[in-house]
């Protein structure tokens, strides 16, 4: 298809994206393009090839029957299914059918679409022995890649990967000695891409994207082309494969390629979806299947390069990487810490009463339900202690609330030095305590109700108007023994009933709850 008719052409939806989703050439340039007959082309076979891949259902016999035709393609395939690579010890193949099923149609893409790649010698201004090494690096690497991050892709973009730098070769036919002449070379990509903005408006990928599409590749490749200049992000990890892949192959053939492979690798360290010991593996199998490769598309085989150092460099990034993730987890560690402090500091807010400082009322009535199901479970003791101090409604109108205030403090702080570390003492409601004794019997809760009203007796809680003033309480307990108590509620209620019991009989005194006796008994 002519490069001039591409935009106009209308392609069905199984050979992916329309051309007009690509961005469009700059005008002067897309003319030139179309008016040059030089432009890097295909066999007519290989042609076929990529319009039977375009179908919605390729099939193997026509792969076949369309290659047959083309001696050259033919020879390229078979000499392919036979390579060490393919083979892998089986018998060779001699027909176009049993070498398409041995390599599968990706790779029978791939060997059509190589056809398109440089023949060494057109020109002497590109360096197309590094270019095609680059593209055969770069396929590698992708598919390698691909292997990892998008195992179901990796076929496609070791075609795209292959022809992503195709639109060097078309740019050169164009425009000759001022396209040579006004790039830095073709071994500093970016640069190579600067110096082509400036000239054209736009990149090579671009170029290599419509020259592709003018060939009949599927629309998702000539999109990769596009997408094979870019950052190195994560999120896309098609495009971070045929991006990487481009890194690698400069690497690879860079002059003193252990410190590119250095610079590299520190920037990809910082990308999530890639890790290091999955990167060297790339690297190591890439090493090892690029003497079959080069052979295959007839090309010196790329230097080897020095894995022992890359690997060095790996273990000390590695170091970094979990020394960095140390640092971090502490870090974790010390937010977590605080949290952890502050939800106690909650925690304790949440339970404790404001003025008192004492448990409130929520908490104990949580500890007391906890207590009462383990001693019921248990069969062991438990006694609830009321106390209601007396007349305090008369304290605060005589001395004002704030008064009142300190009493209730004093008194809250008195109790809690006389109960055991075991006992839990808290704020039932205004100036109403609750002391719950686990593991107690009456007799001995008994013994803390009387030193309570002793303290009262003896120690002032307040002075006011320069005299002690003395309070007394009303006391109520109960013992899980008292009575056929169904809840930890119930347990309570008898104690501020033998409370109330006290309270009808004067104040100031304590009294143990009883269960009502049976009329009828
Ligand atoms: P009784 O001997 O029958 O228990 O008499 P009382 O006055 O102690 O009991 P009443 O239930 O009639 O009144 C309780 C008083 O306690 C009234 C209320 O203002 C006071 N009170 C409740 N909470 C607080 C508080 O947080 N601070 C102060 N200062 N007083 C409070
Ligand atoms: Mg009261
Ligand atoms: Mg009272």
């Amino acid at each position: 298809m002519p490069l001039d008719r591409i935009s106009t052409a209308a392609h069905d939806g199984a050979t992916g994206p329309a051309t007009s989703d690509l961005p469009p050439l700059p005008d002067a340039l897309r003319q030139r393009l179309a008016d040059c007959r030089s432009l890097p082309s295909l066999p007519a076979a290989a042609a076929r090839v990529i319009n039977i891949a375009r179908s919605p259902e390729p099939r193997l016999a026509d792969y076949a029957r369309a290659i047959e035709q083309d001696p050259a393609l033919t020879l390229r395939l078979l000499s392919m299914a036979n390579s060490a690579f393919y083979s892998r010890g089986g018998n060779p193949v001699t027909n176009g059918l049993d070498a398409v099923s041995r390599i599968g149609l990706d790779a029978t893409l791939t060997a059509a679409l190589s056809f398109g790649l440089p023949r060494p010698g057109s020109s002497e201004a590109l360096e197309y022995e590094y270019l095609c090494q680059r593209a055969v690096i770069a396929a590698s690497a992708a598919q390698e890649l691909a292997q990892h991050l998008c195992p179901h892709e990796a076929g496609q973009l070791f075609t795209t990967a292959l022809l992503q730098d195709i639109g060097i070769l078309a740019l050169e036919a164009v425009d000759g000695e001022r396209y040579t002449d006004h790039i830095p070379g073709i071994r500093q990509h970016q640069s190579l891409v600067d110096a082509e903005l400036a000239l054209y408006g736009c990149d090579h990928a671009l170029v290599g994207a419509w020259l592709a599409l003018s060939w009949g590749v599927p629309g998702p490749m000539a999109a990769g082309i596009i997408a094979s200049h870019g950052p190195l992000i994560d999120g896309d990890p098609h495009c971070l494969c045929l991006r990487l892949s481009c890194r690698i192959a400069d690497c690879w053939l860079a002059a003193d390629s252990a410190s590119a492979f250095s610079i590299l690798l520190r920037q990809l360290a910082s990308l999530a979806s890639l890790d290091i010991v999955m990167l060297m593996t790339v690297m190591q199998d890439l090493q090892h299947r690029l003497p079959s490769l080069a052979k295959l598309f007839e090309i010196t085989c790329p230097p080897a390069i020095d894995s022992l150092h890359l690997l060095a460099e790996a273990k000390e990034l590695l170091f970094e990487q979990n020394l960095r993730m140390t640092m971090r987890l502490a870090e974790q560690q010390r937010e977590l810490e605080a949290l952890h402090a502050s939800h106690v500091a909650l925690d304790e807010q949440h339970r404790t009463d404001h003025l008192t400082q004492l448990a409130n009322r929520t908490w104990l009535e949580k500890r007391l339900d906890q207590h009462f199901e383990c001693a019921r479970a248990a069969d062991q003791p438990l006694s609830v202690i009321f106390i209601d101090l007396d007349h305090f409604k008369r304290i605060n109108d005589r001395y004002g609330h704030r008064f009142g205030d300190e009493v209730l403090i004093h008194f809250a702080a008195a109790l809690n030095n006389m109960v055991r570390e075991s006992d839990i003492a808290g704020r039932y409601g205004g100036e109403e305590f609750l002391v719950i004794m686990p593991n107690t019997r009456r007799q001995y809760a008994s013994l803390l109700a009387d030193r309570i009203r002793e303290y009262l007796a003896t120690q002032p809680l307040a002075r006011a108007d320069g005299e002690a003033l003395h309070v007394t309480a009303s006391i109520g307990i109960a013992d899980l023994e008292d009575g056929d108590f169904d809840c930890a509620a119930s347990l309570v209620d008898a104690a501020d009933q033998a409370m109330y019991g006290v309270k009808r009989g004067g104040r100031d005194g304590v009294g143990h709850y009883e269960e009502p006796t049976n009329p009828a008994s």
